[in-house]
């Protein structure tokens, strides 16, 4: 198979032998591509600083024929996100992101989507100064909706039932993955009660270019309630804890106790 080219982002690599190195990435036009890189702890000309984490780049490669590696011949920089590196909160949120779209993205089949939404990400972490309260559980509902796991708001999912936003004391049902009408609160498992603000930027994040609903202004509550909803589904489909998820959650600890007023939260 000839030589393919695709933008991509770098999720991972490892060193393999004595100077490879088995590179993951989220492509634009291939999904998630895994690939070995020949020399590439030794060859300066085709792969110099392109293989790190969160790296934005061109890459030249022969896609893999069922569970092989690809071929990795030449990665060259288009963006290197340097905020992962400045600033230990931005590197937590960019190592959870480029893991939960590790996990939940498993191979070719991955749409352009999930890689839009990881470059949102990314280039958010960069240029916001100021990140919103919302940006973590954002960035996952967008995945969740890009996988097929987008929360329904519309709907009572016990009955069908239209539910228009401003209703007043909507409850959430994470086994039933949405909204239940007022009749139908008891039929639903454990639920969480999420405030008109909450549904409105659930249903606002169908709308949205990523971009601009990953910087969106919101209550700290809007932002609790939605990463509520988004923990609550993201339990259901993964397996095991994400490794980065400890840490973040180590960091809020420790800024939670080390801030005071208002501006802590
Ligand atoms: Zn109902």
């Amino acid at each position: 198979m000839i030589e393919k080219r695709t933008a991509a982002v770098v999720l991972r690599a490892r060193p393999y032998g004595e100077s490879d190195k088995i590179v993951t990435l989220l492509t634009r036009d291939w999904g998630k591509v895994t690939g070995i890189a020949k020399g590439a702890k030794r060859s300066q000309r085709r792969f110099v600083n392109v293989l790190d984490s969160f790296t934005h780049v061109q890459l030249y490669f022969r896609p893999s024929r069922g569970d092989d590696l690809a071929f990795i011949f030449r990665c060259d920089l288009i963006r290197n996100f340097r905020a992962p590196g400045q600033d230990l909160r931005r590197y937590a949120f960019a190592s959870y992101i480029t893991e939960l779209i590790d996990v939940m993205i498993a191979g070719r089949e991955a749409g352009t989507e999930a890689y839009t939404l990881l470059l949102a990400g990314l280039t958010t972490l960069e240029e916001q100064s100021v990140l919103s309260t919302i940006f973590l559980p954002a960035f996952t509902l967008l995945l969740l909706s890009s996988t097929g796991y987008q929360p329904n708001v519309t709907e009572c999912q016990h009955c069908g039932v239209f539910i228009g936003a401003n209703k007043g004391a909507s409850v959430f049902s994470p086994s039933r993955g949405g909204l239940l009408c007022p009749r139908c609160h008891d039929h639903g498992g454990m639920t969480i009660h999420l405030s008109d603000d909450t549904v409105q930027a659930l249903t606002a994040s169908r709308t949205t270019p990523p971009e601009d609903f990953l910087r969106i202004a919101t209550s700290l509550r809007t932002a609790r309630e939605t990463r509520a909803v988004v923990t609550s589904l993201l339990s259901r489909h993964l397996t095991r804890p994400l490794k980065s998820q400890a840490f973040l959650e180590q960091l809020e600890a420790f800024s939670d106790s080390h801030v005071d007023g208002p501006q802590g939260e």
